[in-house]
């Protein structure tokens, strides 16, 4: 049986808004299909082993959080992750775990945190925070155009450098930075976002592109993901999507 190993970036850290729903929802859709599925908790001065990790996820966090897990992340993790991304191994981050592998965070008061640099982008908070449910627009790898239902909570403003590409388009809410109308990035197989926990339990597209694109790497490039009902999610997005379009709190 092939087996998928889920790399759970500092949970103890970065843990916001429900996160680890979105592991769960890996685990789920991956265990769902018959594969032999590993969460493995990677915290500060745990060692990692590369080749073992099929997703990697990192989770949102406040400042403080950022602070207490970034010389972990940068000084002793850092290399590694910086070549498992060169190499297209599957990350998913989110909000704090997102700004993180960027540049830099320049928190409000003008602090900055040097971030681990893996990618061609920086955040910049502003002290207006951006707290709202979300919908966005996503091109799945087949060309279909799907709304994407998320919450997001940041006070960072992200901007994407050169060779990074926008995850996401925004139809409602702020995404990157509230002015330039995209959400989050793409780099190889990594992903960066702004929505939290609820984001792959309510989207399974994403959830099964991840699952899709670690396996392929795993079993080769023509590998296709077998196709697993997902008509509770797909329902529970529904239901959201009526709730904020309806101008209430999606409170799913
Ligand atoms: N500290 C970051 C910000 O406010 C990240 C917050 C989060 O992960 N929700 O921008």
């Amino acid at each position: 049986m092939t087996k998928l190993v889920i790399g759970h970036f500092y949970p103890d850290l970065l843990n916001l808004y429900g996160d680890r729903g979105n592991v769960l929802a890996l685990y789920k859709r991956a265990a769902g299909r018959g594969f032999d599925v590993e969460i493995r908790q990677i915290s500060v001065g745990d060692e990692i082993n590369p080749e073992s990790l099929d997703i990697c996820f990192l989770g949102g966090g406040q400042d403080s959080e950022q602070n207490i897990m970034k010389d972990d992340l940068v000084n002793v993790k850092g290399r590694i992750i910086k070549d498992m991304i060169e190499d297209g191994k599957v990350f998913l981050t989110i909000c704090g775990g997102y700004q993180m592998l960027g540049k830099y965070y320049k928190e409000h008061d003008g602090k900055m945190l040097k971030c681990l640099g893996a990618i061609d982008y920086y955040t910049e908070a502003e002290k207006e925070r951006f707290i709202n449910d979300t919908i966005y627009e996503l091109e799945l790898p087949s060309g279909e155009k799907v709304r994407i239902v998320g919450f997001e909570n940041h006070s960072g403003r992200t901007y994407l450098g050169k060779g990074v590409e926008p995850f996401m388009k925004v139809i409602t809410g702020h995404g990157n930075n509230g002015r330039d109308g995209y959400e989050g990035m793409r780099y190889k197989n990594a992903f960066g976002t702004y929505s939290h926990g609820s984001l792959l339990p309510k989207n399974p597209e994403i959830t099964d592109m991840l699952i899709e694109l670690a396996l392929k790497k795993r079993l080769g490039e023509d590998y296709k993901l077998p196709v697993l009902d997902d008509s509770t999610e797909r329902k529970a997005r529904e239901l959201a999507l009526s709730y904020i379009e309806n101008g209430k709190e999606q409170m799913i």
